[in-house]
């Protein structure tokens, strides 16, 4: 096989249901081999553990951790158990994002601080916080892989707050590559996805009205599915990919080349 990820051990995160697109990665990750750790964000009720360790059974995940990342002694547990478990990391995917639903629709200039500051910790930092958790474990030649969108760059209506945790996102994606890179070769990038319906983008206010000016103009005449961007998350990976690091990855069906 080509694409062959067999041994490699991966954390997966931002599995919230069937339509998550870190549950599109991780099965075309398991397809190609990699062993599984998978985090869920934990409620009180324990619904959505449940749910997601029913989803990801089929993958047979080694490590099935609650983490949420406005919590650090959970995100320095799963490190720990990871440590204890498999010694190493080498494939780490950051797939989860959180804004205020008020903070995206309406006005930009209604931002509140309160909701910047959330947007930012949950969706940008919390990559930065990750990886420093990792970077003891990472193997040589790791991988970390986020996602991202063109609200980044471009005013998106109703984005709003969420196009600047993305922004910074993106920027921490060089800067990250530039600090893991030397030692270990261990690389760091993102992948922009066109507008797929998900439970977080449904909180963008007017999505399906995105997915449907994409279908109208995008060179392929549709958006994307959560196999194609698993897909591209399995190829950056693996060593296929072993020249590529600090990079935006457009899995967009071409869109963002449009200039109308
Ligand atoms: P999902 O709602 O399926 O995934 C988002 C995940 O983030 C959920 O699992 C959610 O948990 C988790 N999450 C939210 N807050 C926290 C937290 N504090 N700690 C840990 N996890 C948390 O939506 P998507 O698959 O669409 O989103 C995955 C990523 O893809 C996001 O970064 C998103 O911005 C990005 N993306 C999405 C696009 C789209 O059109 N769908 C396009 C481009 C990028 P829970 O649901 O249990 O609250």
């Amino acid at each position: 096989m080509l694409l062959d990820l067999s041994g490699k051990k991966a954390l997966v995160t931002g599995i919230a249901n069937n339509r998550s697109i870190a549950w599109g990665i991780a099965r075309q990750l398991h397809l190609a081999g990699a062993k599984l750790g998978i985090t869920y964000l934990p409620d009180e009720k324990g619904r959505f553990e449940a749910k997601v360790r029913e989803l990801t059974a089929p993958l047979n995940p080694g490590l099935f951790l609650p983490m949420d990342v406005q919590n650090p002694e959970q995100m320095q547990s799963v490190f720990q158990q990871l440590e204890r478990q498999w010694g190493q990391l080498d494939i780490l995917v950051h797939c989860l994002a959180f804004a205020n639903k008020a903070d995206l629709v309406g006005d930009f200039t209604n931002t509140t601080a309160q909701g910047f500051r959330t947007a930012l910790e949950i969706s940008s930092h919390s990559l930065t916080s990750l990886c420093r958790l990792a970077k003891p474990l990472f193997s040589q030649g790791a991988s970390v892989i986020t996602l991202t969108y063109l609200g980044a760059e471009r005013a998106v209506p109703n984005y709003n707050v969420m196009g600047l945790a993305k922004a910074a996102l993106e920027a921490s994606v060089r800067y990250l590559a530039a600090e893991l890179g030397p030692e270990k070769q261990v690389r760091v990038n993102a992948i922009s996805a066109g507008p797929i319906r998900t439970l977080a983008s449904s909180a963008v206010g007017g999505i399906l009205d995105m997915i449907h000016h994409v279908e109208e103009r995008a060179p392929l005449r549709r958006t994307v599915t959560q196999q194609e961007v698993g897909n591209t998350a399995a190829f950056l990976a693996s060593p296929l990919a072993s020249g590529i690091s600090g990079q935006v990855l457009y899995v967009d069906g071409g869109y963002c080349i449009m200039g109308f």
